[in-house]
């Protein structure tokens, strides 16, 4: 009797055999009703056999095949496999993370008809600049894989580059999935493309959907009815019959990482997948991410370049760096910042200013005795949000209400210590009791349609000055806004995190681009007390490959990647002596030892030892050879699997991370 191999949804590296009489070979990629525990499940058919290495009487009867959607092809597997293998994930987990809830329901909803989406008004094409035609003539949609890297600084007109080769592509009848980061997903942009597109079917992918959406735009995408799909990472999977290019806009990203599960980066899926099916992909970014720059001063990445902004009458911002040790600054800001907010009111400009921090201080401390607000769950201070007159953890969300008194010594003179923006936000409404000011954080704008209507109000000139995190910083167009302060930089540049350079580069650039977007000259205040940092002296200079040199160059000596590459092991467990203990022993692992091309560090507690009450340790490993790498991960895996561990105690692998 046939016997179906299934994946399922299980942190289990293996597939699970039915009985099932009806199957046959056309049956691979449908989903099926299989019985499991004392449960039933979805699962998908990976193969169908004649044989089983379990004995027949063990196999459990398989319940209904279901054949609603065409069948999950070979390449889609393919991805698949290649991913689980490459990220230590088990199969099942991939397969299935890559399918909407509705379909892996074993009761599905009903499906209703959707909304038909209201038609666009069409948006006229404009003429290409010089650079962007040169960028389109040197890019050949039609001649198999190559991964393009354009490099475009912040308005160069990198979107419409997109458009024109959605275009070609869609001329030649095929799909284009283009991947954006989680905020840059807005209603706006997929209106863009939609009027752009009228007639294509455009269908956007995105966690913010409400299930049965997102069910309705996969099945289109998948049917090959929508010719244009626009996701977020979680679309990186997503089967498309008719695939002819990849896009990725701003590549470099941290949102295309995705931290839990099986921990991807959907931008290199996205190249893998690009060479699996043999068609072009291009990475989009005014900040690189090094890996990506190195890959294509190798010659492994084609490069593209666009240096100056699309709109004849944009020039780049002028960037002034303030040396701030000298200067009497209220609130954390400098004279020369309010100065120059208020000549933006006068004038009728918007000013931005950027902090990377939210909530109002970022610990309250009692001066008598030394008490500040902690977390009693993880190791890290509870954020004073004068809002609502909370104390919160932004890590487990752990929250309490401000204390009166100094729980340790009755003091009742305790002080926020450090600014957020809400403190800033406060502070310039006293200054600037006219202003209409706007802050943009995750505690004021919580939802898309938040955000939405955010955007809308800032754009209708309803603010004055905007105070905000990076979510302002990023892909958006603001054409009033000629100032951008910026705030508490500094702390990146010593953090212990070898990254930190890289993100505050890319945050700074990002958001200095916000300014002077339109035919007003923008220009951008940094405060900082290392006024001499090679770093602030690049973003001056608006040169990303002058810092992307220098900072290569501190890699490679180094031996960071993307001159290595590495992988980490982490466990959290109630006890810390319990991780490091099972840290110990993964450490010791005959693999380890037998391998000299990879090199483990000792197990060392995380940077935040103690979140939601688990104690938190990681093993590093690296190697300089990708294949040593992967051809020790799975031999380790199996060895870890093997370690006799508490039974409250969780660990997974990462690959390639970017975060310790
Ligand atoms: P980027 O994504 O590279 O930062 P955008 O795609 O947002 O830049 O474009 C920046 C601005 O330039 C936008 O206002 C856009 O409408 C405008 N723009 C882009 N291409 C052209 C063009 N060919 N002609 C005129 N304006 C353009
Ligand atoms: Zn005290
Ligand atoms: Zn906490």
């Amino acid at each position: 009797m046939p016997v179906i191999r299934v994946a399922l949804d299980l942190p289990l590296h293996r597939l699970f055999d039915y009985r099932c009489e009806a199957a046959g070979s056309g049956d691979i990629g449908y989903r099926v009703r299989v019985p499991f525990g004392r449960f039933e499940r979805i699962g998908v058919i990976v193969e169908v056999s004649e044989t089983s290495e379990w004995p027949d009487e063990q196999l459990k009867p398989a319940g209904e095949i279901l054949r609603d959607l065409p069948p999950l092809p070979e390449t889609f597997f393919a991805l698949c496999r290649f991913a689980a293998h490459y990220y230590q994930a088990p199969l099942g987990e991939v397969i299935l993370q890559a399918l909407p809830s509705g379909l892996k329901r074993i009761d599905p909803p009903q499906r209703r008809q959707g909304r038909t989406p209201h038609p666009v008004p069409a948006i006229a094409r404009p003429d290409l600049t010089a650079e962007q035609a040169a960028v389109l003539s040197a890019l050949d949609t039609a001649s198999g894989f190559a991964t393009h890297l354009l490099f475009g600084v912040t308005g160069s007109g990198k979107t419409e580059v997109y458009l024109r080769l959605i275009e070609q592509v869609l001329e030649r009848g095929q799909q284009v999935l283009l991947l954006v980061p989680e905020i840059n997903l807005t209603p706006q942009l997929e209106e863009r493309v939609r009027g752009r597109f009228p007639e294509a079917g455009v269908v956007a992918l995105h966690s913010e959907l409400a299930d049965a959406a997102r069910e309705r735009n996969w099945r289109a995408a998948v049917a090959g009815e929508a010719a244009i799909i626009l996701g977020t990472r979680l679309s990186t999977f997503t089967p498309l019959p008719r695939l002819g290019m990849i896009i990725v806009d701003e590549e470099h990203d941290a949102s295309f990482k995705q931290q839990d599960g099986m921990r991807y980066s959907a931008r290199d899926i996205a190249v893998f997948r690009a060479s699996q099916l043999n068609i072009p992909i291009l990475l989009g970014s005014a900040t690189p991410s090094l890996e990506s720059w190195s890959n294509a001063r190798h010659g492994r990445y084609r490069l593209l370049t666009m240096a100056g902004r699309a709109n004849p009458q944009a020039t780049l911002p002028t960037v002034k760096v303030l040396d701030t040790r000298r200067m009497a600054l209220r609130e954390g800001v400098s004279p020369l910042l309010v100065e120059g907010i208020k000549a933006r009111l006068a004038r009728g400009e918007q000013s931005l200013v950027f902090l990377n921090r939210r909530g109002y201080a970022p610990v309250l401390c009692c001066p008598a005795c030394g008490w500040v607000s902690s977390c009693r769950r993880c190791a890290a201070n509870l954020v004073l949000h004068m809002a609502d007159k909370r104390l919160r953890c932004h890590h487990c969300g752990y929250e309490n209400r401000v204390p009166r008194a100094c729980p340790t010594c009755g003091n009742q003179d305790i002080h926020p210590f450090g600014r957020g923006t809400q403190r800033v936000e406060s502070w310039l409404q006293e200054e600037f009791p006219d202003a209409r000011i706007i802050r943009v954080d995750r505690d004021s704008v919580k939802s898309r349609r938040q955000w939405e209507a955010v955007l809308e109000q800032i754009h209708g000139g309803e603010a004055d000055i905007l105070v905000g995190t990076q979510m302002l910083a990023k892909g958006h167009d603001f054409p009033r806004l000629t100032l951008v302060g910026v705030l508490g930089a500094d702390a990146a540049l010593f953090a212990a995190d070898w990254r930190a350079p890289e993100r505050l580069f890319a945050q700074l650039m990002q958001v200095a681009g916000r300014a002077g977007r339109a035919e007003l000259r923008g220009e951008v205040l940094i405060q900082t007390q290392y006024p001499d940092h090679p770093l602030f002296a690049a973003v001056a200079s608006h040169d990303y490959p002058g810092f992307a040199a220098m900072q290569l160059a501190e890699r490679e000596q180094a031996g960071f990647p993307p001159y290595s590459f590495q992988a980490v092991l982490r466990a959290e467990a109630p006890a810390m002596a319990d991780a490091m203990a099972f840290l110990t022993s993964a450490a010791a692992a005959p693999c380890v030892c037998a391998q000299d091309q990879v090199m483990a560090y000792d197990p060392v507690p995380m940077k935040m030892a103690r979140l939601a009450n688990l104690e938190r340790g990681q093993l590093l490993v690296e190697s300089m050879s990708r294949p040593a790498l992967q051809k020790f991960l799975p031999l380790w895996r199996e060895a870890i699997e093997a370690i006799k561990a508490p039974s409250r105690l969780r660990w997974h692998i990462e690959v390639d991370p970017l975060e310790f």
